[in-house]
């Protein structure tokens, strides 16, 4: 199927094809010729499966096939949400793109950033406003901004936001909007609070639900790597000289924690950049420029900055630190192997983190193959059956067990579920299965 297949205009039309894509993604299929028919969407859809375009597209179309006001006094006629300030910028981003040949305005406005520009552009009108749920709250405190026209409303990464506590600002702006109007809610994952606030709603929605652009288990080769907790930094800036790595995203669980690998990785002559909530909006969005455009070779970020950036295809991504909720692994993960290009996502994994990887390896329903790095052995095993053995206990009377898994690791080439044999690397003897 193509785009001009979905009823698309001849100028969006051109947009995407300046964009280089050639076919719809299975959530644009789906959802461009519904928005289009004006339904409600209620769509179970990650980062990465083109899911901006998915509502953007019939959007514009929209909101183009009806006469606009004149420019000054323009009030906004569709409000995307989405919880945090990238994700708002990236989107605002495909908004202009896709709507280039097309006289509609857009905006966006989040918090972290001076409140008067937005204010400015606001007042000169505007059909599109994408926005973070504080600062639009803000805006509408101030009297700059009325809802009172809107047409449709996008809620994106509706899972997020409620996460992110946004659940109170998000019932405040909906009571702000007209009762007509065309709502799109987007959420990777369908919790009771969400399934309640869409019900609550969406009208006789069209369900769509799709898988990423390809499941984490394909295309990814996976490794853990047994460490102790204090030579974590040291292994890792080994592998990226060691293997040359030129882009790699390290998730940590802090964002001290961040900072504190971003400095020590510095010190290592290694390029960093860093994301997370506490940096200024001009700090992330450089650090994020820096490390698309090649200048960072290693970006450290915590769970909730990297949450919907467009970044992914990266050859590495680095578990610096296991998340605590099994299923963020898999988010993580996502960013490498997409399209067709293979990736390696790496675990650095110490000995307290045994049973975060148990739960891990529960969810992908798969053992993830253990090795060590020489010169990094640790004194312990990642035997997640048998954690609180130290390795010494794993020799004598295991030993028929030990041998059993070397030869296995020896048949299944080390760190890989596909294929390919992955450099510097040693099946960990110490690992019983
Ligand atoms: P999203 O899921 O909206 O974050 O989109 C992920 C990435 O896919 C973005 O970089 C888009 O530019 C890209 N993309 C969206 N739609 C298509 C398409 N039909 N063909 C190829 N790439 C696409």
């Amino acid at each position: 199927m193509s785009f001009s297949q979905l009823g698309l205009s001849a100028e969006l039309l051109r947009a995407v094809s300046e964009e280089g894509y050639e076919r719809p993604t299975p959530v644009q299929k789906q959802a461009i010729p519904a928005v289009l028919n004006g339904k409600d969407l209620l769509a179970g859809a990650q980062t990465g499966t083109g899911k901006t375009a998915a509502f953007t597209l019939p959007l514009l179309q929209l909101l183009n096939e009806t006469p606009n006001a004149p420019a000054t006094r323009r009030m906004v006629r569709a409000l995307v949400l989405t919880p945090t300030r990238e994700l708002a910028a990236q989107i605002h981003e495909s908004v202009v793109t896709y709507g280039r040949y097309l006289p509609l305005r857009a905006t966006v406005v989040f918090g972290g950033v001076g409140i008067t520009p937005q204010i400015d552009r606001l007042r000169k009108g505007v059909d599109i406003l994408v926005a973070t749920p504080g600062r639009l709250l803000d805006l509408v405190g101030q009297r700059v901004l009325d809802l009172s026209r809107v047409e449709i409303l996008v809620l994106d990464e509706a899972d997020r936001m409620l996460d992110m506590g946004f659940i109170h600002d998000v019932r405040k702006i909906i009571n702000l909007l007209p009762r007509k109007r065309q709502n799109l809610l987007f959420s990777a994952t369908f919790s009771d609070e969400i399934r309640t606030l869409s019900g609550q709603i969406l009208h006789a929605p069209l369900e769509i639900e799709v898988a990423r652009r390809n499941a984490p288990t394909e295309l990814v080769s996976h490794t853990v790597y047994a460490v102790e907790k204090d030579r974590k930094h040291e292994l890792l800036a080994y592998l990226v000289g060691s293997g040359r790595w030129k882009q790699v995203l390290v998730f940590v669980r802090t964002k001290h924690g961040a900072d504190r690998l971003a400095r020590q990785l510095e010190r290592d002559g290694i390029d960093t950049g860093v994301l997370h909530g506490n940096k200024s909006q001009g700090a992330r969005t450089q650090a994020l420029a820096g490390f698309k455009n090649g200048k960072v070779t290693v970006l450290v970020a915590t769970d909730i900055a990297a949450r919907g950036l467009d970044i992914d295809q990266l050859p590495h991504v680095v578990n610096y630190e296991l998340p605590n909720v099994p299923e963020d692994y898999v988010h993580r993960i996502g960013r490498t192997g997409r399209a067709g290009s293979s990736g390696e996502a790496l675990s650095l994994v110490c000995q307290e983190e045994i049973k975060l990887l148990a739960a891990i390896e529960r969810v992908l329903n798969k053992d993830i193959p253990r090795v060590t790095a020489p010169g990094f052995e640790p004194s312990f095993s990642l035997d997640t059956r048998n954690p609180n053995l130290p390795r010494s206990a794993l020799k004598g009377s295991s030993r028929g067990a030990n041998e059993g898994a070397s030869r296995r690791n020896s048949q299944t080439p080390p760190g890989r579920w596909n294929s390919g044999t992955p450099k510097a690397k040693q099946a960990d003897p110490g690992r019983r299965r």
